[in-house]
This record gives C-alpha cells, sequence and structure tokens, in this order.
C-alpha cells in the first residue's frame, strides 16, 4: 500500500451528515480542484478534525493520495479561517452560497485551477471584510467565467466583427454576446442593453473596478444580462442564485 497523504488549503463548499459520527464534504482545493471527501469521525468530540466542518471555511486539508474508484478519504483539517463576517450579515452570507454554488455545482471534479480557488478565496475575503457584496458577486462571476471560458463577448460585435456601436446595444446568449443596435441577431431571445452596462461587464472581464459607481440600474441590468448567460451555459441556475437576488435587493433597501 503506502499511500501518500497529500497536503492543501481547501475551502469548504457543501458538507452532508454521513452517518452519526461522520460528514461528506464539498471541497474546493488549491491544488486537486473540486472533490468530495469522507471525514470519519468528524463529528466526535475526539477527531482529527477539531469538530465538524461547515460551509465556507477555509482549511488547510490532509488527504490519502486518491486510488481509482475509492472514495476521498480526509484524514486531517486545519481551520484557517471562518469568515465570521460573512456570517454576520444576510446579505453577505448569501452572496458567499451563492459563489460557493457556482463552483460546487459547475466546475469539473479533481481538476485544479488555482486561479479559481484563488478567486474564490479573494471574494471571501472581501465580503468578509464588509466590501460591496453586489460588486463582489460580479467579480466573481467574471473570473470564474473566464477560467471556465465561458466569458461572453464583449469587445465585438457578433455580426458585423468591428468595435460595437451606438449607445443601445444588443445581448445574446445564443450568439455569443454583444452586437450593435443597427446590427440585431436573429436570436428571438434576444436583450436590449445599454454601453454602459457592456463596459461594466468589460471591466468585470479584467479584473477593475469599475470607473464609476455601479448605480442600481446598471446593476440590475448586469445581474439580468449574466442570470440569462449562466442559464444557457450552465442550463438552470445555482440553488442559491434567487435567494442571492433578493437578499441583495434588501440589502439595499428595494
Ligand atoms: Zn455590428
Amino acid at each position: 500500500m503506502g499511500r501518500r497523504h497529500e497536503k492543501s488549503l481547501a475551502l469548504s463548499l457543501r458538507t452532508f451528515d454521513y452517518s452519526e459520527t461522520s460528514q461528506v464534504v464539498h471541497l474546493y482545493a488549491r491544488e486537486l480542484g473540486k472533490i468530495h471527501c469522507i471525514a470519519k469521525g468528524s463529528k466526535r468530540r475526539k477527531s482529527a478534525f477539531h469538530g465538524p466542518f461547515d460551509v465556507l471555511c477555509l482549511y488547510e486539508i490532509t488527504r490519502l493520495e486518491k486510488e481509482p474508484g475509492a472514495l476521498d478519504l480526509l484524514t486531517g483539517a486545519e481551520t484557517l479561517k471562518d469568515y465570521r463576517g460573512v456570517r454576520e450579515s444576510y446579505a453577505r452570507f448569501a452572496a458567499a452560497s451563492y459563489v460557493a454554488d457556482l463552483v460546487d455545482e459547475f466546475t469539473p471534479e479533481a481538476q485544479p485551477q488555482p486561479e479559481l480557488f484563488d478567486a474564490l478565496r479573494r471574494t471571501l475575503d472581501r465580503l468578509n471584510e464588509g466590501a460591496p457584496v453586489a460588486q463582489e458577486v460580479f467579480g466573481f462571476e467574471a473570473a470564474f467565467l473566464r477560467e471556465l471560458g465561458h466569458f461572453p463577448r464583449t469587445d465585438a460585435c457578433g455580426a458585423c466583427r468591428k468595435p460595437p456601436s451606438g449607445s443601445d446595444l444588443w445581448f445574446s446568449v445564443r450568439d455569443g454576446g454583444v452586437f450593435c443596435a443597427s446590427c440585431s441577431p436573429r436570436d428571438p431571445n434576444r436583450i436590449l442593453t445599454r454601453r454602459v452596462v457592456i463596459d461594466a461587464l468589460q471591466a468585470f472581464r479584467h479584473g477593475r473596478p469599475f470607473p464609476m459607481a455601479v448605480t442600481a440600474g446598471i446593476a440590475d441590468d448586469l445581474r439580468r444580462l449574466l442570470d440569462a448567460h449562466l442559464r444557457y451555459v450552465f442550463d438552470r441556475e445555482p440553488k442559491s442564485a434567487r435567494f442571492m437576488r433578493q437578499a441583495l435587493l434588501a440589502a439595499e433597501g428595494r
């Protein structure tokens, strides 16, 4: 035998009770990608895990090297950060749950993507410190779509291939992104949008802060556009998407 023990930083995405004393944990590990693990005895008072796993925490995990067809077995974990600030606010917790669900539901298993891990960790850090919630969600969605190769086209019209012209623009999820006002896409579900919304999307794509404050109107339009795009790419939306939208509106007093 002699299987190796592997260590990795990991963020907990979901936890399930597996038995009276054990849990199944969905983790996003920096060096291992998304893994579904059994933590035997994690609910016992004394265990190698110093207490049960909770969602949305940063751990250093130790995993027994995986054999083909076998379940992933955790042999130890240290809690490095529990993101208490995220748990103190309904909107921040809803946003954090949503970004974790994106990773849990839509990333391939066991494919390390360290940049995506770093983006998720950064987003949780910033939410924990009280950064503006809607912008953090957009920023993470942009990083997520970029890393998975699903970012919509924002810099060229899908018909004339030039930089899109006009202050009103079309957006078609089916046809890959933006179109000039005068180059209307054939897609019957095309969305009429504004240049300022596409500019915001473009800024988030490059990880830049949007130059002006993202107004409620721009945020609403961007939300609608990204919801439609994510639903098209993944055929559905994450479980917590509606919860996240409601919590953000409630936080803004709307
Ligand atoms: Zn055009």
